[in-house]
Protein backbone atom coordinates (compact mmCIF):
# COMPACT_ATOMS: atom_id res chain seq x y z
CA UNK A 1 0.00 0.00 0.00
CA UNK A 2 1.46 3.75 -0.80
CA UNK A 3 1.39 6.19 2.09
CA UNK A 4 -1.68 8.76 1.25
CA UNK A 5 -0.75 12.74 2.24
CA UNK A 6 -3.49 15.66 2.13
CA UNK A 7 -2.41 18.79 0.19
CA UNK A 8 -5.43 21.34 0.27
CA UNK A 9 -8.05 19.27 -0.07
CA UNK A 10 -7.00 16.12 -2.04
CA UNK A 11 -5.33 12.96 -0.93
CA UNK A 12 -2.41 11.49 -2.66
CA UNK A 13 0.04 9.49 -3.27
CA UNK A 14 2.93 10.27 -0.48
CA UNK A 15 5.56 10.01 -3.32
CA UNK A 16 3.19 12.48 -5.83
CA UNK A 17 2.21 15.20 -2.78
CA UNK A 18 3.97 18.29 -3.80
CA UNK A 19 3.22 22.29 -3.04
CA UNK A 20 3.33 24.96 -5.82
CA UNK A 21 7.12 26.61 -5.64
CA UNK A 22 5.70 30.10 -4.35
CA UNK A 23 4.06 28.41 -1.48
CA UNK A 24 4.97 30.94 1.38
CA UNK A 25 6.09 28.07 3.48
CA UNK A 26 9.00 26.90 1.26
CA UNK A 27 9.82 30.80 -0.08
CA UNK A 28 9.35 32.66 3.58
CA UNK A 29 8.70 29.61 6.53
CA UNK A 30 5.71 31.76 6.58
CA UNK A 31 3.73 28.84 8.82
CA UNK A 32 2.83 26.79 11.53
CA UNK A 33 2.84 23.26 12.26
CA UNK A 34 1.70 20.48 15.02
CA UNK A 35 2.44 16.50 15.54
CA UNK A 36 0.72 14.16 17.22
CA UNK A 37 1.49 11.22 18.38
CA UNK A 38 -0.53 8.11 17.11
CA UNK A 39 -0.72 5.62 19.99
CA UNK A 40 -2.30 2.21 19.34
CA UNK A 41 -4.83 3.61 17.13
CA UNK A 42 -5.48 6.86 18.95
CA UNK A 43 -4.40 10.13 18.46
CA UNK A 44 -2.83 11.39 21.46
CA UNK A 45 -4.16 15.18 22.92
CA UNK A 46 -5.32 16.38 19.78
CA UNK A 47 -7.31 18.61 21.39
CA UNK A 48 -4.49 20.09 23.09
CA UNK A 49 -2.18 20.00 19.83
CA UNK A 50 -5.26 22.15 18.11
CA UNK A 51 -5.28 24.60 20.75
CA UNK A 52 -1.88 25.17 20.27
CA UNK A 53 -2.19 25.50 16.34
CA UNK A 54 -5.11 28.02 16.48
CA UNK A 55 -2.65 30.01 18.84
CA UNK A 56 0.36 30.02 16.58
CA UNK A 57 -1.72 30.50 14.04
CA UNK A 58 -3.59 33.59 15.44
CA UNK A 59 -0.26 35.04 16.45
CA UNK A 60 1.04 35.09 12.79
CA UNK A 61 -2.28 35.92 11.34
CA UNK A 62 -3.08 33.27 9.69
CA UNK A 63 -6.41 32.13 8.75
CA UNK A 64 -7.60 28.32 9.35
CA UNK A 65 -7.59 26.73 6.15
CA UNK A 66 -11.07 25.15 7.06
CA UNK A 67 -13.06 24.33 10.06
CA UNK A 68 -11.41 22.93 12.91
CA UNK A 69 -13.52 19.85 12.72
CA UNK A 70 -12.66 19.63 9.22
CA UNK A 71 -9.02 19.35 10.24
CA UNK A 72 -9.88 16.99 12.66
CA UNK A 73 -11.74 14.96 10.16
CA UNK A 74 -8.77 15.23 7.75
CA UNK A 75 -6.04 13.93 10.40
CA UNK A 76 -8.40 10.85 11.28
CA UNK A 77 -8.56 10.44 7.83
CA UNK A 78 -4.61 10.62 6.71
CA UNK A 79 -4.02 8.23 9.88
CA UNK A 80 -6.77 5.69 8.54
CA UNK A 81 -5.62 5.71 4.81
CA UNK A 82 -1.84 4.56 6.01
CA UNK A 83 -3.62 2.09 8.47
CA UNK A 84 -1.02 3.67 11.28
CA UNK A 85 -1.50 2.08 14.60
CA UNK A 86 1.70 3.47 16.70
CA UNK A 87 3.12 6.55 14.83
CA UNK A 88 2.78 10.09 14.19
CA UNK A 89 0.67 12.52 12.16
CA UNK A 90 1.93 16.09 11.02
CA UNK A 91 0.30 18.93 10.09
CA UNK A 92 1.32 22.29 8.44
CA UNK A 93 -0.61 25.52 7.64
CA UNK A 94 1.08 27.88 5.59
CA UNK A 95 -0.36 31.75 4.98
CA UNK A 96 -0.58 30.43 0.98
CA UNK A 97 0.62 30.80 -2.52
CA UNK A 98 1.04 33.94 -3.69
CA UNK A 99 3.81 36.19 -5.72
CA UNK A 100 7.10 36.43 -3.63
CA UNK A 101 6.57 39.63 -1.53
CA UNK A 102 7.59 39.89 1.83
CA UNK A 103 3.88 41.45 2.07
CA UNK A 104 1.23 39.36 3.47
CA UNK A 105 -0.44 38.04 0.64
CA UNK A 106 -3.84 39.52 -0.77
CA UNK A 107 -7.53 38.71 1.37
CA UNK A 108 -8.55 36.19 -1.09
CA UNK A 109 -5.47 33.52 -0.83
CA UNK A 110 -6.07 31.11 1.12
CA UNK A 111 -3.78 29.07 3.49
CA UNK A 112 -2.43 25.72 2.34
CA UNK A 113 -2.59 22.86 4.67
CA UNK A 114 -0.65 19.02 4.53
CA UNK A 115 -1.51 16.40 6.53
CA UNK A 116 1.34 13.74 6.65
CA UNK A 117 1.31 9.91 8.99
CA UNK A 118 3.66 7.80 9.16
CA UNK A 119 4.05 4.88 11.39
CA UNK A 120 6.85 4.57 13.73
CA UNK A 121 8.51 1.44 15.82
CA UNK A 122 7.37 1.13 19.73
CA UNK A 123 10.10 -1.34 20.06
CA UNK A 124 12.92 1.00 18.57
CA UNK A 125 11.36 3.60 21.05
CA UNK A 126 11.24 1.07 24.24
CA UNK A 127 14.81 -0.03 23.40
CA UNK A 128 15.74 3.77 23.11
CA UNK A 129 14.17 4.46 26.46
CA UNK A 130 16.17 1.82 28.12
CA UNK A 131 19.69 3.05 27.09
CA UNK A 132 19.02 6.76 27.08
CA UNK A 133 20.15 9.89 24.97
CA UNK A 134 23.12 11.89 25.09
CA UNK A 135 22.33 15.74 24.36
CA UNK A 136 25.07 18.74 23.35
CA UNK A 137 24.68 21.56 24.37
CA UNK A 138 24.55 24.82 22.00
CA UNK A 139 24.43 28.68 21.88
CA UNK A 140 20.40 29.54 21.98
CA UNK A 141 20.48 31.41 19.00
CA UNK A 142 16.59 31.60 17.72
CA UNK A 143 13.94 34.32 17.73
CA UNK A 144 12.41 35.33 20.95
CA UNK A 145 8.94 34.11 19.71
CA UNK A 146 9.83 30.25 20.13
CA UNK A 147 6.58 29.77 21.66
CA UNK A 148 5.13 30.05 17.98
CA UNK A 149 5.28 26.40 16.60
CA UNK A 150 6.62 27.93 13.47
CA UNK A 151 8.34 25.94 10.31
CA UNK A 152 11.25 27.95 10.62
CA UNK A 153 13.22 25.26 12.36
CA UNK A 154 16.59 26.45 10.37
CA UNK A 155 18.53 26.86 14.00
CA UNK A 156 17.19 23.73 15.39
CA UNK A 157 18.28 21.45 12.07
CA UNK A 158 21.66 22.71 13.12
CA UNK A 159 21.71 22.06 16.48
CA UNK A 160 20.50 18.86 16.30
CA UNK A 161 23.03 18.31 13.54
CA UNK A 162 25.98 19.24 15.71
CA UNK A 163 24.73 16.76 18.61
CA UNK A 164 24.40 14.00 16.14
CA UNK A 165 27.72 14.65 14.35
CA UNK A 166 28.93 14.50 18.06
CA UNK A 167 27.19 10.88 18.62
CA UNK A 168 24.26 12.74 20.62
CA UNK A 169 20.22 12.76 19.47
CA UNK A 170 19.23 15.98 21.29
CA UNK A 171 20.51 19.56 21.37
CA UNK A 172 20.35 22.16 24.63
CA UNK A 173 19.88 25.44 23.63
CA UNK A 174 21.82 27.42 26.31
CA UNK A 175 21.07 31.20 27.02
CA UNK A 176 23.34 33.74 27.45
CA UNK A 177 23.09 33.40 31.15
CA UNK A 178 24.30 29.80 31.53
CA UNK A 179 20.73 28.65 31.58
CA UNK A 180 19.18 25.88 28.94
CA UNK A 181 16.33 26.84 27.65
CA UNK A 182 15.12 23.54 25.74
CA UNK A 183 15.85 21.12 22.97
CA UNK A 184 16.28 21.37 19.41
CA UNK A 185 12.83 19.44 19.31
CA UNK A 186 12.04 18.81 22.77
CA UNK A 187 11.68 20.29 26.15
CA UNK A 188 14.09 19.27 29.12
CA UNK A 189 13.98 18.63 32.79
CA UNK A 190 16.23 17.49 35.43
CA UNK A 191 15.70 15.57 38.69
CA UNK A 192 17.99 17.24 41.46
CA UNK A 193 19.75 15.00 43.90
CA UNK A 194 16.86 15.93 46.30
CA UNK A 195 14.53 14.66 43.86
CA UNK A 196 13.29 17.40 43.05
CA UNK A 197 11.62 17.66 38.95
CA UNK A 198 12.95 20.78 37.40
CA UNK A 199 11.65 22.22 34.10
CA UNK A 200 11.77 26.04 32.76
CA UNK A 201 8.86 27.81 33.23
CA UNK A 202 6.63 28.42 29.78
CA UNK A 203 6.72 32.12 30.21
CA UNK A 204 9.89 32.54 27.98
CA UNK A 205 12.36 30.97 25.71
CA UNK A 206 10.44 27.95 25.05
CA UNK A 207 8.14 25.94 23.11
CA UNK A 208 4.91 25.35 25.46
CA UNK A 209 5.33 21.52 25.20
CA UNK A 210 1.80 19.29 25.65
CA UNK A 211 3.93 16.65 26.85
CA UNK A 212 5.53 18.54 29.02
CA UNK A 213 2.16 20.00 30.10
CA UNK A 214 0.70 16.32 30.57
CA UNK A 215 3.61 15.44 32.44
CA UNK A 216 3.65 18.22 34.89
CA UNK A 217 -0.18 16.69 35.21
CA UNK A 218 1.20 13.21 36.04
CA UNK A 219 3.86 14.79 38.24
CA UNK A 220 1.44 16.57 40.13
CA UNK A 221 -1.21 13.34 40.67
CA UNK A 222 2.33 11.17 41.82
CA UNK A 223 2.85 13.48 44.38
CA UNK A 224 5.97 14.36 43.09
CA UNK A 225 7.83 17.47 44.10
CA UNK A 226 8.68 19.85 40.93
CA UNK A 227 9.52 23.47 40.21
CA UNK A 228 9.49 25.36 37.52
CA UNK A 229 12.29 27.65 36.95
CA UNK A 230 15.57 27.56 34.84
CA UNK A 231 18.09 25.23 35.64
CA UNK A 232 21.85 26.21 34.36
CA UNK A 233 23.71 23.42 32.46
CA UNK A 234 26.33 23.25 36.03
CA UNK A 235 23.17 22.03 37.82
CA UNK A 236 22.24 19.28 35.00
CA UNK A 237 25.80 18.07 34.56
CA UNK A 238 25.31 17.44 38.87
CA UNK A 239 21.73 16.00 38.29
CA UNK A 240 20.52 12.99 39.18
CA UNK A 241 18.64 12.62 36.09
CA UNK A 242 17.95 14.55 32.92
CA UNK A 243 15.26 13.89 30.10
CA UNK A 244 13.28 15.41 27.77
CA UNK A 245 9.98 15.52 26.24
CA UNK A 246 7.84 15.75 23.28
CA UNK A 247 5.15 13.80 21.65
CA UNK A 248 7.64 12.48 19.17
CA UNK A 249 9.39 11.24 22.08
CA UNK A 250 7.32 11.02 24.83
CA UNK A 251 9.43 10.91 28.35
CA UNK A 252 12.95 10.17 27.07
CA UNK A 253 15.68 9.76 29.51
CA UNK A 254 18.94 11.67 28.82
CA UNK A 255 22.00 9.83 30.22
CA UNK A 256 24.85 12.38 29.13
CA UNK A 257 25.39 15.59 28.88
CA UNK A 258 28.19 17.08 26.46
CA UNK A 259 31.03 15.02 27.82
CA UNK A 260 29.28 14.51 31.53
CA UNK A 261 27.92 11.28 32.35
CA UNK A 262 23.98 12.15 34.10
CA UNK A 263 23.64 10.33 37.31
CA UNK A 264 24.82 6.42 36.80
CA UNK A 265 24.88 6.94 33.64
CA UNK A 266 21.36 4.79 32.98
CA UNK A 267 18.01 5.89 32.74
CA UNK A 268 16.54 7.34 35.53
CA UNK A 269 13.51 5.69 37.68
CA UNK A 270 11.94 9.10 37.82
CA UNK A 271 12.21 9.60 33.85
CA UNK A 272 11.50 5.61 33.44
CA UNK A 273 8.12 5.56 35.62
CA UNK A 274 7.06 9.12 34.05
CA UNK A 275 7.46 7.58 30.70
CA UNK A 276 5.35 4.25 31.53
CA UNK A 277 2.33 6.16 33.10
CA UNK A 278 2.69 9.04 30.63
CA UNK A 279 -0.74 7.45 28.84
CA UNK A 280 -2.89 7.21 31.78
CA UNK A 281 -2.50 10.97 31.73
CA UNK A 282 -3.18 11.83 28.31
CA UNK A 283 -6.54 12.25 26.26
CA UNK A 284 -7.17 9.09 23.47
CA UNK A 285 -9.34 9.99 20.95
CA UNK A 286 -10.71 7.46 18.61
CA UNK A 287 -9.58 7.44 15.32
N1 LIG B 1 10.33 22.33 22.02
C1 LIG B 1 10.51 22.37 20.69
C2 LIG B 1 11.47 23.36 20.12
C3 LIG B 1 9.83 21.49 19.85
O1 LIG B 1 10.03 21.54 18.53
C4 LIG B 1 8.95 20.55 20.43
C5 LIG B 1 8.22 19.59 19.60
O2 LIG B 1 8.32 19.57 18.41
C6 LIG B 1 8.79 20.53 21.81
C7 LIG B 1 9.49 21.44 22.58
C8 LIG B 1 7.87 19.54 22.48
O3 LIG B 1 6.54 19.86 22.23
P1 LIG B 1 5.39 18.75 22.29
O4 LIG B 1 5.51 18.10 23.62
O5 LIG B 1 4.13 19.54 22.14
O6 LIG B 1 5.65 17.82 21.17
Amino acid sequence: MSRIAYVNGQYVRHADAAVHVEDRGYQFADGVYEVCEIWKGKIVDMPRHLDRLNRSLSELRIDWPMARSAVEFVLRQVIRRNRVRDGLVYIQVTRGVSRRDHYFPPEDVAPSIVVTARATSPDAARKQAEQGISVFSYPENRWPRVDIKTIALLPNVLAKQNAKEQGGKEAWYLDADGFVTEGGSTNAWIVTKEGVLVTRPAESGILRGITRAVVLDLVQKEGLTFEERPFTLEEAFGAKEAFVTAASTLVMPVTRVDDKIIGNGHPGSVATRLRDLFHTATDLKAV
